[in-house]
């Protein structure tokens, strides 16, 4: 069975938003030439350019998908959000949350960015897929029922899940959020529910600010079912590995979940100018391997990687194609022109050690039951 994988150009044509990076554009903030907020086409359109160069884009099932109906969307969010949007969208676009400015047109590209989420997961879960990844725009993981945020429009991956619930498809959902921001979009709309696992590991304190403490494990019956990892400044390949291996995977062995979906950013990569990581290509192939055992031992494999942030234009398409070889098993390989530069700017034992102590207690921490309440 192949990988699939799943995009769409139309989701690449969605902009708005008169922005310098995360700056509006104003009396002394000039425009960029590139352009607009850091969540541009730029960074999905390399990565599969750079599947079409290597050829690994000719193993894989590409296919786009429909756009996610009203019905999928009432799933997650309100009608009057879905209706507000839909109509500042038809008339132009517009910004409603925080960072999330979006043109005409603006509705659709979202709704077909969750369509192709929630295709690659049914499609996985019917078996017509071995496993599968989305290059989907604009990304979904900030996005609340009723409030976008951080370039989110639509919650994607929520979308998808409530959709996978609804055809009875699956029970038990495990999300892996690696994207270097909190995953507070999924965790709130999943918080006080036990047949969704949330885990987000994230550079401490980035964004959103004030999301994304360790000690927020769910509420009610979700207590225990929401796990967040704030990783610091600067943590890079060896951190993030031994922070899979000691809290994402004996979490995954507890939990045994019928499907894992990682919330694939590239934005803790040591290029990415919204951190301050230094996670490499490699890193993101060892962390796709990782979650894949995890999926071979509990799930007959069954795992989707919904594209999120990252915004290295030159190096994220590095990292995803080291994500799609492992994915695929092919014998295709790009390497990462970047990984003796990166190999020696890791961190030094001092403060590997010091992270490390930081992931033990941590892991100690959620090895034991959460309060309920
Ligand atoms: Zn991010």
């Amino acid at each position: 069975m192949a990988t699939g994988f799943f995009w769409d150009e139309r989701c690449f044509w969605q902009s708005g938003g008169n922005y310098a990076l995360t700056l509006p554009v104003g009396d002394f903030v000039q425009p960029l030439a590139a352009g607009g907020l850091p969540e541009s086409p730029e960074t999905k359109r390399r990565l599969k350019n750079l599947l079409d160069v290597s050829g690994l884009s000719r193993e894989l099932h590409m296919t786009s998908a429909p756009a996610a109906s009203r019905e999928d969307l009432e799933r997650v969010h309100p009608a009057t959000y879905l209706e507000q949007f839909k109509a500042m969208s038809d008339a132009g676009g517009g910004e409603l949350g925080l960072r999330t400015p979006f043109g005409k047109g603006g509705y659709e590209a979202a709704a077909l960015s969750a369509g192709l989420a929630k295709e690659a997961v049914l499609a996985v879960l019917r078996g017509e897929l071995e496993n599968a990844y989305t290059l989907s725009r604009p990304p979904g993981h900030h996005c609340l029922p009723d409030w976008p945020n951080g370039f989110c429009l639509l919650a994607s991956i929520a979308i998808a899940i409530e959709a996978a619930k609804a055809a009875g498809l699956a029970d038990r959902v495990a999300v892996i959020d690696w994207d270097v921001h909190h995953g507070n979009g999924t965790e709130a709309i999943f918080l006080s529910r036990d047949d969704v696992l949330t885990i987000s590991l994230h550079q401490d304190r980035n964004y959103p600010l004030d999301t994304g403490a360790f000690d927020v494990r769910g509420e009610g019956d979700g207590a225990g079912y929401n796990i967040n990892i704030p990783l610091p400044p600067g943590a890079g390949h060896a951190s993030y590995l031994d922070t899979m291996e000691r809290i994402v995977l004996p979490a995954l062995d507890r939990y045994r979940p019928d499907l894992i979906i990682v919330a694939c950013g590239y934005d803790a990569a040591a290029f990415d100018p919204l951190s301050r990581m230094l996670a490499t290509a490699e890193t993101f192939r060892e962390m796709t391997r990782q979650v894949m055992g995890a999926a071979d031992t509990w799930c007959d494999g069954k795992l989707v990687l919904v594209h999120e942030g990252g915004y290295s234009e030159a190096y994220v398409p590095f990292c995803g194609h080291a994500v799609l070889e492992e994915l695929s098993g092919s014998d295709i390989s790009v390497p990462d022109p970047m990984a003796e530069t990166l190999r020696i700017r890791q961190p030094d034992a001092r403060f590997e050690a010091f992270v490390a102590e930081q992931i033990g207690e941590l892991a100690d921490f959620f090895a034991k039951p959460a309060k309920s309440g």
